[in-house]
């Protein structure tokens, strides 16, 4: 796996016939200086841009997010609610999995690199280029597990 930096993407890009336009350098960049374990939606992203004076469209904000994770530039988390949630996708030492709670969101990063290993070890048998590997824990956490209220 690699880290993308602007200029880096910018080649990768280029040699898959796409454009590093403004709006997707102000993406990486936006992902690129948020502090770890922040996992953003398109909306929040737009929202983001919007206070930083910097607005994208939505429309074009969901479009770049799902050519970046394609390209394993970002991953796109699964995590308990409806909407998907990006991230930088980095590698080692900052890879990492998420534990989810599925009543209240919150999200825990851990690393584990023999889970890394297998998806590593399973993409190769079959010749396949590993972009990602998460593991993604969906459980209830303690204070959710206390509270009275009705799943
Ligand atoms: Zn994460
Ligand atoms: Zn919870």
């Amino acid at each position: 796996m690699v880290a993308y930096t602007p200029l880096a993407l910018k080649a990768e890009l280029h040699e898959r016939g796409w454009r590093m336009t403004p709006q997707r350098e102000t993406l990486l960049n936006t992902f690129q200086h948020l502090s770890e374990g922040q996992h953003l939606s398109a909306e929040d992203l737009c929202e983001l841009l919007k206070a930083e004076g910097a607005p994208i469209g939505l429309s074009t904000i969901y479009r770049n997010l799902k050519l970046m994770a394609r390209m394993g530039i970002l991953r796109e988390l699964e995590l308990a609610e409806d909407q998907k949630r990006y991230e930088l996708n980095r590698p080692a030492p900052h890879h990492h999995h998420h534990l989810i709670c599925v009543r209240c969101n919150k999200t825990i990063e851990f690393k584990n690199d023999s889970v890394l290993k297998v998806g590593a070890k399973t993409a190769e048998k079959s010749g396949y280029q590993l972009l990602d590997c998460q593991l993604s824990i969906h459980a209830v956490c303690p204070a959710c597990q206390r509270s009275i209220l009705p799943v």
